[in-house]
Parts: structure tokens; sequence; C-alpha cells
């Protein structure tokens, strides 16, 4: 069939149950609880293996199974809420922490293996855990582990490669499926009654970043055009340590914080200490550490600070993968001072979901890193976003599977038509979004950033950086109102935090312009 809708040209058209959009621990997870539930499932994704943060991952999943005598859901409850500036949502925070070991258990019977000991699992311990109850796979490859695991576990699910998915349609206020365009430019449609954005991160927003390539905040911008509502954009964690190259720009590798949970410092090219003034030391929360480096980088003038691993032990065997990095730079972490500096990590806002992933639409989902469940608040405790995706994913198969059982939807079609908006050139986004919207922000820069974006020329037809666009206008209106510092939203020019901004601001898309969802908050910005 070759039906035009809204002016596009349709090539072909599926029917399926559920579209689940990304293939990393969120999707896989969704996709898998749906499918063994009777569900028919169809995966879309980017790239094909492998272009996903989880497989990135290092450090861990935080995790209370009991087999910790000292450590306890409540005290995993406490470190995050402590972490998390303020804004985590008690109730989600409750039920992801509480059902994260059958989550684990469920992982591990889908073939993740995790690092075992004579007395069970291996765990660590990172900043801002009072206990050591990260569990890791292969030193520190876990997200390779769980993502090769699951990839394994899906061999049997429909999954489409190298479709990237452009638009989400709605009919009479509910999800009537999505369109795809493939790598040659060939058009589709998938008719579901539920759609679920397991999109990912943001990171391809900024000049350096751990994120894969596909991190251009499809999920946001993809919700944001279908009229739901997202929140906390404004909250992005900046991992403190990503090793540094004077030549290197956009995805850069990261080193783990287990690196410093096992004894390695901070230090300028002085050889002090970067974080003395706080008792925590280099195992504070990220955005503290993050915002120290940053600190002392501008206080010496210096692009970057060093990360001295020198006193551990058999470090290559401990952390292979960051050897291995590390190694490919010249650098070998047992005898050299590793350089690094903070760069764009993980997003703590995203769709506004509950513990099910609901959205504010019937029928569309979010889950993982491009949803805002409320666990993180404004700022994630590290190992809490594996955790996250994968109680969250369980929980979005189960929900799909009572809205597909519910019956029939409308039967009104969707209008389909192609996103259009401003774009700036991806390189002059992602040096403005690092210099104004990134570990320090003020109204001067925010408020440049803001009329660079708004007076940006409009384009079709580039998806990734149409999306990386309007989610960098979230960014900044939510920075702007935002005049306090909290959790990893720092304002040099209201470095305190304000009790009266103790809240998540809901941003939804009206007319297409940008806007924040409080009759104050609109005054105010
Ligand atoms: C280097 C690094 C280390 C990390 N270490 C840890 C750690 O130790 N512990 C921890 O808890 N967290 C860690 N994190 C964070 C964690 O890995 C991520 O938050 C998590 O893996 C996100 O999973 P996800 O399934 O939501 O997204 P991803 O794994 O990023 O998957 C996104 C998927 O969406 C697809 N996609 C995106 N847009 C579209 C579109 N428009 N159409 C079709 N497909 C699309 C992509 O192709 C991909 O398949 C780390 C992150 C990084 C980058």
């Amino acid at each position: 069939m070759s039906p035009r809708s809204g002016g596009t040209r349709r090539e072909w058209e599926r029917h399926a149950d559920v579209v689940i959009v990304g293939a990393g621990i969120a999707g896989l997870t969704a996709a898998l609880r749906a499918h063994a539930r009777g569900l028919k499932v169809i995966v879309v994704r980017k790239a094909s293996h492998g272009d996903t943060a989880t497989a990135l991952a290092q450090g861990g999943v935080a995790v209370v199974d009991g087999s910790v005598p000292s450590d306890s859901v409540p005290q995993h409850f406490g470190d995050t809420v402590a972490a998390g500036g303020g804004l985590v949502d008690g109730h989600a925070a409750t039920v992801i922490l509480t059902e994260g070991a059958e989550a684990i258990w469920r992982l591990r019977a889908r073939g993740a293996h995790f690092d075992e000991g004579p007395d069970g699992l291996l765990r660590t311990r990172e900043g801002g855990h009072s206990e050591r109850r990260i569990i890791h796979a292969g030193g520190d490859a876990t997200g390779a582990e769980i993502q090769r695991a699951l990839e394994h576990a899906s061999r049997r699910l429909t999954v489409l490669d190298h479709h990237n998915v452009v638009a989400i349609g709605v009919a009479a206020g509910e999800v009537t499926g999505v369109s795809v365009v493939d790598t040659t430019g060939a058009r589709g449609l998938i008719h579901a009654p539920a759609v679920v954005l397991a999109t990912g991160g943001i990171g391809q927003l900024y000049s350096v970043t751990t994120n894969p390539g596909a991190a251009t905040a499809d999920g946001i911008a993809l919700a944001l055009r279908a009229g739901a509502t997202v929140t906390d954009v404004e909250f992005i964690q900046f991992h403190p340590t990503m090793l540094y190259s004077p030549t290197g720009s956009g995805t850069r590798p990261l080193i783990s914080e287990a690196v410093r949970g096992e004894g390695g410092r901070l230090v300028d090219i002085d050889g002090r200490a970067i974080t003395d003034g706080d008792p925590r030391g280099d195992l504070a929360p990220r955005d503290v550490v993050a915002r120290a480096i940053a600190s002392r980088m501008r206080e010496i003038g210096a692009a970057h600070v060093y990360l001295d691993a020198r006193r551990i032990d058999r470090f290559a065997q401990r952390f292979p993968t960051i050897a291995m990095l590390c190694a490919r730079e010249g650098i070998d972490p047992q005898s050299d001072l590793i350089p690094v500096a903070p760069g764009a990590h993980y997003h703590c806002g995203g769709v506004m979901t509950d513990v099910n992933g609901a959205s504010s639409i019937p029928g569309l989902y979010a889950v993982g890193e491009a949803a805002r469940t409320g666990l993180h608040g404004a700022n994630r405790l590290a190992s809490n976003s594996l955790l996250e995706a994968v109680v969250v994913g369980e929980r979005v198969g189960e929900a799909v599977v009572s809205r597909v059982s519910r019956g029939p939807r409308s039967r009104t079609e969707a209008e389909w038509s192609e996103p259009a908006g401003p774009v700036l050139p991806r390189v002059v986004l992602q040096r403005m979004m690092s210099q104004h919207a990134g570990v320090v922000r003020d109204e001067t820069g925010l408020s440049s950033a803001a009329s660079t974006l708004a007076n940006a020329a409009a384009a079709q037809g580039i998806y990734e950086d149409q999306n990386l666009h309007l989610t960098a206008s979230a960014i900044v209106a939510a920075a702007r109102w935002r005049r306090e510092t909290r959790g990893s939203h720092t304002r040099l020019d209201f470095p305190y935090t304000d009790p009266e901004c103790a809240r998540s601001i809901p941003i939804s898309l009206r007319d297409g312009t940008i806007s924040l969802d409080s009759l104050e908050v609109a005054a105010r910005v």
C-alpha cells in the first residue's frame, strides 16, 4: 500500500499490539515481557546492535536483595533522596527500589551473568551510596553483558534495524502508531494501540558526552510533538570524569566512579586534591564532584584535571575496559595520571510518566533514560538508572498488556505530517549548549542561548537535529525558570537552593512553542 497522509508518501504499513522504540535495557525488557504475555510486539531501533547507552554502562546496577545484612531498601531510598535535591518522588522511588531484586532476578534468568565470588554476587560501592550494593559484570563491562543477554533473549522478536521513528500518531486523544523512515528514505507506518518510547538520552546536545551517537533526544521531542508532557529536563548529570584528550570531542570514554571507589584520587596539575572541602571527598555525589572539577578548571585555567589511580593494585584486571581505553590514548593508569574532565552523561528528566511508564497520552509510554518517573529527582544516584530501566521495563510490559486487552480503540485515523522546525548546525548547537547550559549556567548565557534557538531557520527531514533543537529549547526554558541551584542544575547567578522552587515543572508544546505549564511560571519567564 502507498497511502498519502499529510503530504508524505508511505511505502509500507504494518500492525502490532505494541511498538517499542529503542532496543537498550529499557526497550528490550519491556518487549520481552509484552511478548511473553502473548502480544504482537515490533521493536524499532535506529541502528543495529550496540548503539545504546546500555552497552556502554560500566559500573553496574544498584540493588538491595537481602544479601548484605547491613543494607536495606530504606537505606537505598535514603541515599537516593539525599542525592536527588529534594525532587525525588517518594512513591516512584519506593516502588522501583523495592522491586529491584525481582527485576534483577528476571534479568539473570534471561541470561545476564553478573560477577560472583564464593559468597554470591560481588558488590562495589559508588559515590553517594552508603553501602557496597552495586552488582557488576565482566569487571567494568556491565552494560555490554546486559545488552548481550537481552539481544540473545530477543532473537525471536520482530526487530526493525536502521529504522528511525519520526512521529507518533494520535487520534481522538489516543495513540494510533508510529511513522518510520529507514536509511534509504523509505517510509512506513506501524499501527498499534500502544507505543513505548525507550529511546535513551540526550548527550549529543553537548560537545563532550559519554552517550552514543543515537542519544539525540528523540523520545522527548516525539512526545512533545504528540502532545505529551515532559519534566525535570533542566537536570542533566555531567559525569565528572571523562577521559580528556586535547583533540577528541563528541562521544568520549568514561572513567567509572568505581575507580574512585577503589581508591583513585582527583588532583590538579600541582597535585592538589579537588574535593578537599567536602567530607565525602571524591565519592561525593556526581554534581558535587563535577562542579568541584569545573570550578578548579576555571580557577587555574586548565582544560582538565587528573585522576590518580596509580595505587590501585592490578588496575588492568579490575578495570579492563578502562585500561584498554586509556592504552588507546597512550596512558597506563598504573604509572600515569589519567587526564579527566566533566561531560554530559545522564538526563534525569524526560517524558513524565508514572511507575508503569504511562505518559499523559493514553497509549503512549516511556521508559529508561527517555522517561522521568521521579526516581532521580534533580540528580540521579549512580547506578540507579539501569535499575529503573529494568524495573519499569517489566512494568510497562505488563501495562501494555492490560491496555491492549481492553479491546479496539477509536477507528479515527491520525493525521501524519512531516516534523518541521528550526535547526542549528549540530556543532553550533553543541558548543552553545556546552557553554551556556552545561555544568554551570547563568541568565546571560541562557538568554543568549534562547534567542539563538528561537532565531534558527526552519528545516525538514533532518529529524535528529530537529529533535535536539526542540529539546534544547525545553532545557533552556526550564533552566531559565529555575533561578536557584539544585541537584545537577547549577546557576552561578543563583547559587542557593530556593524552597519555593522545590517542584518539577511540566513542559508541553503549544502551537509549536515550548510552554512551562503553570500560570505562575508563564508570568516569570
Ligand atoms: C558510558 C556510560 C556508562 C554508564 N554507566 C552506568 C552504570 O554503571 N550504571 C547505571 O545504572 N547506568 C549507567 N549509565 C546510564 C545507563 O547506561 C543508561 O541510562 C541506560 O542504559 C539507558 O537505557 P535505555 O534503554 O533507556 O536507552 P539506550 O540503551 O540508550 O537505548 C536507546 C535505544 O533507542 C534507539 N532509538 C533512539 N531514538 C530512536 C528513534 N527515533 N527511532 C528508533 N530507535 C531509536 C537507539 O537506537 C537505541 O536502540 C551509563 C551510561 C553511559 C553512556
